[in-house]
């Protein structure tokens, strides 16, 4: 049965001599892969629009339950072109769509990460320059996909704490943390930033300059847990994370 929908391009790997299999994003089916028949041959619109990033009207073909339906259509919306031909955006951008392919399960709808990846794209797309943007957007995938790190206070007993646990995705108190595996303190200045952060706006954040010291200290903290999560979070549903990630992610900013 033939499908539509808009998606962005999140990966396209070479199939055979001249074929694709592209990795989309899509609105209302979550990541699917589709078969583009010999895109590579001509340099055609439709070889164009499976370029990673480009946002497009697709439609599709296979059984409901097909592994790998057949792209039959692409038209762009919008190619984010100036995102691909420069580097220093281009590798944002790519940190972003592998962190969206790790947390996000395949054909199933994930409303808010899409519009969230229109956002952000069209954010890198004005300006990549600062730093704490990039922070910015983890911090918001994880959110959604409901990993988001609590550093509100402790994640058991809701008490003060100024440790974070990776294998606990929170802080936890003095209390609450025997035999809870490694931690890292963090300093009253990256604690407070992250209360406000993600009820800022992206112009607002674009605008803060954190010291050197911070901006190290809040990149590792969020680097080493969107590692811990990616790699205890495989998609293959088989979630094996302490409870303390969901409740930590719902009390969080919700
Ligand atoms: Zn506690």
């Amino acid at each position: 049965m033939l499908q539509r929908t808009e998606g962005i391009v999140l990966k396209s790997n070479i199939f055979g001599e001249a074929d694709l299999i592209v990795t989309h994003l899509t609105s209302d089916h979550g990541i699917i892969k589709t078969f583009a028949k010999s895109p590579r041959k001509t340099k055609s619109r439709f070889g164009s629009s499976l370029e990673p990033l480009t946002c497009s009207r697709i439609s599709f073909w296979g059984k409901e339950d097909a592994a790998l339906p057949r792209l039959t259509q692409s038209d762009i919306i919008h190619s984010f072109e100036s995102i691909r031909t420069s580097l220093q955006c281009f590798l944002r951008a790519s940190e972003i769509i592998e962190l969206i392919l790790r947390l996000t399960p395949e054909r199933e709808s994930c409303g808010k990460v899409y519009p969230l990846l229109i956002s952000i794209l069209r954010s890198i797309e004005k300006g990549c320059e600062t730093g704490l943007q990039l922070v910015y957007y983890k911090l918001k995938i994880l959110q959604i996909s409901g990993y988001l790190p609590r550093l509100d206070g402790c994640g058991r007993c809701g008490g003060k704490g100024g440790s974070f646990f990776i294998a606990q995705g929170t802080v936890l108190c003095g209390r609450c943390s025997a035999g809870s595996g490694a931690s890292f303190d963090v300093s009253p200045a990256v604690l407070n930033l992250y209360s406000n952060l993600l009820a800022w706006s992206i112009s607002k954040v674009n605008r803060i300059r954190l010291s050197e010291r911070q901006m190290k200290e809040l990149t590792a903290l969020v680097d080493d847990h969107v590692r811990y999560v990616t790699e205890a979070a495989p998609k293959t549903g088989e979630f094996r994370l302490p409870s303390t990630f969901k409740r930590a992610s719902e009390k969080t900013f919700s």
